[in-house]
């Protein structure tokens, strides 16, 4: 790592000679991609770490999405929101789908299912929730919703792998889930996605929608696209799954000692913990709020300047952007919850590896400019790992 900055994230790469041996294997078969024993492996092995039934690979989570909305045939309006990644209203975009943003929850910062109904028009044939840190959504009220009014759900759970709740995976819930193993993920193939489905059926058509809508040689099915994952990066899933429970445990600890160091500074404020029973902590949100002496900008650029590269995700939201902004959903009038997150949002660095000086340098240049500083030189609790 460069000893002159903390970047928000870095990826998970396990040592170099670990991976050697996929790739001699990968250079034997001469099979690059087009489904082969890697691309199989992962698949079988990433059903049985997440503990679900199927799962398709994609080139990434973007297109997860987009063939996601494919398979389930879903057009007209979808109800979203407006607090997430740009990629999750783009992939409605790229089906001729308009987005109908919805305010989120205060606490858990997901789609407010309570504002839901009030969006459904006529053209609305389904819902995009995004499970945002990795932190469940209202999942059984939105399936209820789905249910009253014969909606398709689609959970961008770009940020969820490995989270789970009481019934186990939490990417079971909805018609769809969509991962992102892009390298900023908890979880990466450097790029790549899958799709989480509930039956083989659907699962065939995912297969052939990202193969071309190929179903054999000689007939295509549909207009498909090519979303296929290659050997190497499924080969290099593979060898991150060997890595990836130790990876969580790192973040699970980083998340512990950020939450002591920031308990006693007055107007910073970190995010519960969602309703889920196990999370992956993929990223360390804080929000900060009135009573601290500088605004959020003004924390992101000291913090920029003192090297700790901070991230405002998810600023501007979505709804914000030029392409989005003259929908009527997208008003800020209409997105009240999420207008006032988005202006207090700061991300902290969170990455396996990350060092406890380096966690406690973090947070020691927030309380310098917060207004306890004194009683914020502290022991810092141990940290086994880090
Ligand atoms: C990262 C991300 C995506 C896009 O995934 P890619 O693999 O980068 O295409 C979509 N939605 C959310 C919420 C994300 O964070």
């Amino acid at each position: 790592m460069n000893d002159n900055f903390i970047p928000v994230t870095s990826p998970l790469l396990p040592p170099l000679e670990e991976f050697v041996p996929y790739l001699e294997e990968i250079w034997k078969s001469r099979f690059l991609t087009n489904g082969g024993a890697m691309h199989q492996a992962l698949e079988q092995a990433l059903c049985e770490h997440l503990g679900v039934q199927h799962i398709s690979l994609v080139t990434n989570g973007t297109l997860a999405l987009v063939t996601a909305l494919q398979t389930l045939r879903i057009t007209g309006e979808v109800i979203t929101t407006p607090y997430s990644f740009v990629a999750t209203s783009h992939a409605l975009s790229w089906n001729g789908i308009k987005p109908v943003f919805v305010d989120i929850d205060p606490v858990t910062l997901n789609l407010d299912p309570d504002k839901i109904e009030s969006a459904i028009t006529p053209q609305t044939t389904a819902i995009m929730p995004v499970h945002c840190y990795g932190n469940l959504c209202a999942v059984d009220e939105i399936q209820r919703i789905a249910d009253t009014y014969n909606l398709k759900v689609v959970y961008d759970a770009a940020h969820a792998f490995g989270v789970k709740d009481n019934g186990g995976s939490i990417l079971r819930h909805g018609d769809l889930s969509i991962l992102s193993f892009h390298a900023t993920k908890v979880f990466n193939t450097f790029e790549g996605g899958a799709i989480i489905c509930p039956d083989e059926k659907t699962k065939q058509r995912i297969d052939n929608f990202k193969n071309f809508g190929f179903l054999d040689e000689t007939t295509v099915l549909m207009p498909g696209i090519n979303g296929k994952l290659n050997e190497v990066s499924a080969a290099f899933g593979l060898l991150q799954l060997k890595h990836i429970d130790e990876a969580l445990a790192q973040r699970q600890e980083i998340d512990q000692l950020y939450r002591y160091l920031l308990a006693d500074i007055r107007g910073i404020r970190c995010l519960p913990p969602g309703p889920q029973t196990f999370s992956n902590h993929a990223y360390f949100p804080i929000l900060v709020e009135e009573d601290f002496p500088l605004r959020r900008d003004e924390l992101y650029s000291f913090m920029r300047e003192q090297g700790v590269l901070v991230r405002r995700y998810f600023y501007p939201l979505i709804s914000d952007f030029s392409m989005y902004n003259s929908l009527p959903s997208a008003k800020p009038a209409n997105l009240p919850v999420a207008s006032s997150v988005a202006a207090k949002i700061l991300c902290l660095p969170i990455y396996p590896g990350l060092s406890r000086e380096n966690i406690g340098l973090i947070a020691d240049l927030i309380a310098i400019v917060g207004p306890k500083f004194e009683s914020n030189i502290i022991e810092y609790p141990p940290v086994a790992n880090l």
